[in-house]
C-alpha cells in the first residue's frame, strides 16, 4: 500500500468512527469537524493528507507550522495552532493560523491582542482549559476560566470562539467521558456570559483514543493525529 492509500484508509476509518459517534449522540452526520494533528509529519505527508476528507490541520510547534505552510503543505485547508504557545512566538502565529486553540493565560491573550492590533487583524482563539487540573499541564484552571474570558472583552483584536481541552492521559472510559461532560458544562456556561468578543461556537476536544466520548459530550471538533498518520516518528 502506498502512503497515500494508507492515509486515505486511515481518514476513512476516523470518519466512520466520527459518524458512528454522531449517530449514537443523536447528532447530525458530519456535524463534528476533523482537525488533523500533523506534528512531526513532513510537508510531503501532510500534502497527501490535504487531499483527503480533513477539515483543518493543527500544528503544535511554531517552526513546523511556518515551514510546512511555506511549503504549501496544507493546500486550501485552514490551519490551526494547537500547541503550547510562548509569548515570544506569538508574532509568527498571529495572522498565519486561522484559529489559535491553545490560549491559556492573560499574558498570552494580551500578546495576541498586541500583535493582532499591530497587523490590524482580528485573531480567532480558543481558551484552553486544564480540565483535569493537572500539575505542569497547559490550560487555564476551570475556576479561573470566566475571569480570563472577561479580560478578553477588553481585547478588540481578539475573538474568543470557544474552548479546547486535553483530558488527563491516564483516564479512560467513564472517567474520561466525565471530563468531556465538565468541558461541555463550561462551554454552555460560556455561551451565557455575554462578554464582548466572547462566543461559544467551537468545543475542541477528543483525540485518537477518545473521540467517541468527546462527540457524545458535544465536541464540535476532534483533533486526531495517531489514527491518521500512525505512531509519531519523524518522516
Ligand atoms: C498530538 C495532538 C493531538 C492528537 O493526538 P493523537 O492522540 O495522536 O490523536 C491532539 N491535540 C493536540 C493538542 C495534540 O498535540
Amino acid at each position: 500500500m502506498t502512503l497515500q492509500e494508507q492515509l486515505a484508509q486511515n481518514v476513512a476509518a476516523v470518519r466512520a468512527r466520527m459518524r458512528a459517534a454522531e449517530k449514537r449522540a443523536g447528532r447530525a452526520p458530519g456535524s463534528v469537524l476533523l482537525c488533523a494533528a500533523s506534528k512531526l509529519n513532513g510537508a510531503d505527508t501532510v500534502r497527501l493528507a490535504a487531499g483527503l476528507e480533513i477539515d483543518v490541520f493543527g500544528e503544535n510547534r511554531v517552526q513546523e507550522l511556518v515551514e510546512k505552510q511555506a511549503a504549501g503543505a496544507y493546500g486550501e485547508k485552514p490551519l490551526h495552532f494547537i500547541g503550547h504557545l510562548q509569548t515570544n512566538k506569538v508574532r509568527q502565529v498571529v495572522g498565519r493560523a486561522a484559529l489559535i486553540q491553545s490560549v491559556d493565560s492573560l499574558r498570552l491573550v494580551e500578546a495576541v491582542e498586541k500583535e493582532a492590533a499591530k497587523r490590524d487583524v482580528r485573531q480567532d482563539i480558543l481558551l484552553e482549559v486544564n480540565i483535569g487540573r493537572e500539575d505542569g499541564k497547559s490550560g487555564v484552571d476551570p475556576a479561573n476560566l470566566e475571569r480570563l474570558a472577561a479580560a478578553c472583552a477588553a481585547c478588540a483584536h481578539v475573538r474568543v470562539r470557544g474552548l479546547m481541552a486535553i483530558p488527563p492521559a491516564g483516564e479512560a472510559g467513564a472517567e474520561n467521558r466525565r471530563r468531556f461532560a465538565q468541558m461541555r458544562a463550561l462551554y454552555e456556561a460560556m455561551a451565557g456570559w455575554g462578554y464582548a468578543n466572547v462566543t461559544a461556537e467551537v468545543l475542541s476536544m477528543g483525540m485518537s483514543g477518545d473521540l467517541e466520548n468527546a462527540i457524545l459530550e458535544g465536541s464540535t471538533m476532534v483533533r486526531v493525529g495517531t489514527s491518521i498518520f500512525g505512531a509519531r516518528t519523524a518522516r
